[in-house]
């Protein structure tokens, strides 16, 4: 007995368009593309239930002819390309002409058109893309799509519908993204008779404010590249404000939304170690290539989009982001009205200023003197063995020599004079810097973190770390498995300064060291460093010198608790401010808190 048989139009248009359309947010989808695509600068969105029985789009372009309005309504009916090359330079949304077939097929629709020129509308009605009725009408130029009950005709895809919230909630992923595309539409959206976004023609950053929020705007920070290859602009936010939660990341390439992992994982980069370990960063960032360039996307409800040179792109998209992130990163604030500000003891809540600790300053110790008092610990941590005027200046360069000056006793918060006021060492912890309109607090072990950081990667990556040769070489002993991270890592110790012998069966020889590592106990530092890589083992190499250089530098850093005179805390806030991001640590704490002086009258009342 024969079993095949053909399937009816019905069940194989309902086939198809279970491709397109998944749920009422891919109606949504659909429609509003097809509008923006249709030049409209204004969309008006209505839903009710959730989109299970309504959903209207209404937009101001350019509308269609009586005879478009019939045949968008056929399978491959499309203005949008008519030979296979157009799809290689396509610059509009959907391009396969599936859309409106697929929608018609499961629900009941009206279609309500007029273009400029044309005296009356269209008004074409349908059920289950059936009985096409066609009859003029009375509207606005433009185009309004009515889609209602969406499914009647599929039960059993009526059923796999989630609950209200999800469903609904798929609507406004939708929107958010096609209205983050197109700032400069107005997008209106109302929801059982309630409206529920009015979103006007506005800049990007305004666009983002509309939808996520004012807190948005203090955090966004631009970013901006042009290249032969692909041009990238947008908004990434701030380390402040990173989460672990409730980040918004956003991709599009060409006006139109889409996801890249791997695009992703270049923002990530660029923020690595300057927040902490599993908060995310938003961003929103546009990439506008030549179309040649990007791989069609022949599924239209795919977000997911190949470019040929990934990788180029890749390393462009993640200096853009750093750059910006370097550039634009600013010292945190004490804000007053925030209550939990866990790393500033001094001004938390539940102490006034007036509880401020005494400031304690020494502004008696001269560097620049040759026979000056003992050897300082800012030195001793930062500064290879010998300490003269000559390592000063060889190693601190233009930023000492200029600076050569005796320092003032006294505090002078906004002097007048241009002397660079001094310093403040509260606690043993904290510098207190002095501005004109604000003080900084410096928490001084974080502050030596980053410039030594900092300074070990420079010197790793222009192969001109100092080494220390060790007059006795130091021997120790390593457990099997951290012996064979070691083998893996020694190129990169020794990229770093260390001279480390494998004398086999686990046993290190230490024969030299970074220099200003000296005196350091190597076996621990060393062991510590090297547990820390063994962690990620996935890391490439330029991750695992990182993390040692910042092993180095945390172990090697300047402690909380200890006394600074007045010329060690001034070369250390020297040193910090040439750091690339002065604001926080490489492990993503901040360095700095920052008191303005409206804070302070406010404050006093
Ligand atoms: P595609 O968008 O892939 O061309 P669709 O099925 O979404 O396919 O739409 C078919 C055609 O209907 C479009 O190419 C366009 O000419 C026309 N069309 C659809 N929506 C609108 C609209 N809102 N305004 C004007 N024309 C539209
Ligand atoms: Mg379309």
């Amino acid at each position: 007995m024969d079993k095949i048989q053909i399937l009816s139009e019905t069940v194989a248009g309902q086939i198809a368009a279970g491709e397109v359309v998944s749920r009422p947010a891919s109606v949504v989808k659909e429609l509003l593309e097809n509008s923006i695509d249709a030049g409209a600068t204004r969309v008006q969105l209505v839903i009710t239930d959730f989109g299970r029985t309504l959903i209207q789009v209404t937009d101001n372009g350019q509308g269609m002819s009586e005879a478009d309005a019939k045949l968008a309504f056929q399978r491959h009916a499309t203005s949008k390309i008519r030979e296979t090359d157009d799809l290689y330079s396509l610059t509009t949304f959907g391009f396969r002409g599936e859309a409106l077939p697929s929608i018609a097929a499961v629900s009941e629709l009206s279609l309500l058109t007029r273009t400029a020129d044309a005296e009356t509308g269209v008004r074409v009605d349908m059920s289950g893309g059936q009985d096409m009725q066609v009859e003029p009408c009375v509207c606005d130029t433009g185009t309004t799509f009515q889609v209602r009950n969406l499914f009647f005709n599929i039960p059993a895809r009526r059923k796999f519908l989630k609950g209200n919230h999800t469903e609904y909630g798929h609507i406004m992923t939708e929107i958010e993204r096609v209205a983050l595309a197109h700032p400069d539409v107005a997008f209106e959206l109302s929801h059982q008779g309630q409206q529920q976004l009015s979103l006007p023609s506005q800049t990007l950053r305004g666009r983002i404010v509309s939808l996520f929020g004012k807190k948005m705007n203090q955090s966004l920070l631009p970013v901006e590249v042009e290249t032969s290859l692909v041009r990238i602009n947008g908004f990434v936010s701030n380390l402040e404000s990173a989460r672990q939660r409730g980040s918004q990341q956003f991709f599009f390439v060409n006006g139109r939304f889409m996801r890249h992992a791997y695009f992703h994982k270049a923002v990530l980069q660029a923020y690595e170690e300057l927040i902490h370990e599993g908060d995310q960063p938003s961003y929103f960032i546009f990439l506008e290539i030549a179309p040649d360039q990007i791989d069609v996307n022949i599924h239209p409800a795919k977000t997911e989009i190949k470019f040929q040179d990934e990788n180029v792109i890749w390393k462009i998209l993640m200096a853009a982001v750093r750059e910006t992130v370097g550039k634009y990163e600013e010292l945190p604030t004490i804000d007053f009205n925030v209550a939990d500000r866990p790393d500033i003891p001094a001004f938390g809540t539940g102490h006034g200023i007036e509880d401020m600790p005494k400031v304690d300053y020494n502004p008696d110790y001269n560097p620049f003197k040759t026979s000056g008092p003992a050897v300082s610990s800012y030195q001793a941590y930062s500064q290879p063995a010998k300490r003269n005027t000559d390592d000063w200046t060889r190693l601190y360069g233009e930023a000492v020599t200029h600076e050569v000056k005796e320092p003032q006793p006294g505090l002078e918060i906004g002097g007048l004079d241009q002397s660079p006021a001094p310093m403040g060492q509260i606690m043993d912890r904290y510098i207190l810097v002095p501005g004109n309109q604000e003080f900084r607090l410096i928490d001084q072990h974080r502050a030596h973190v980053r410039i030594l950081f900092e300074r070990f990667m420079t010197q790793a990556q222009s192969h001109a770390t100092p080494s220390q040769g060790l007059l006795f070489p130091e021997m120790f002993q390593l457990s099997p498995s951290a012996s064979q991270t070691f083998s893996v890592l020694r190129p990169r110790f020794e990229k770093l300064g260390f001279d480390l012998s494998d004398m086999g069966h686990g046993a290190v020889s230490v024969q030299g060291v970074p220099a200003g590592f000296e005196g350091h106990d190597y076996e621990n530092a060393i062991k510590g460093m090297i547990e820390e890589c063994a962690e990620d083992a996935t890391a490439d190499e330029d991750s695992q010198l990182r993390t040692l250089a910042l092993s180095m530098a945390r172990s090697s850093a300047i402690p909380s608790g200890r006394h600074l005179s007045g010329d060690e805390m001034k070369q250390l806030v020297t040193d910090l401010d040439a750091c690339s991001i002065p604001a926080r640590t490489p492990g993503g704490q901040a360095i700095s808190v920052v008191l303005t002086l409206d804070e302070l009258v406010k404050r006093f009342g």
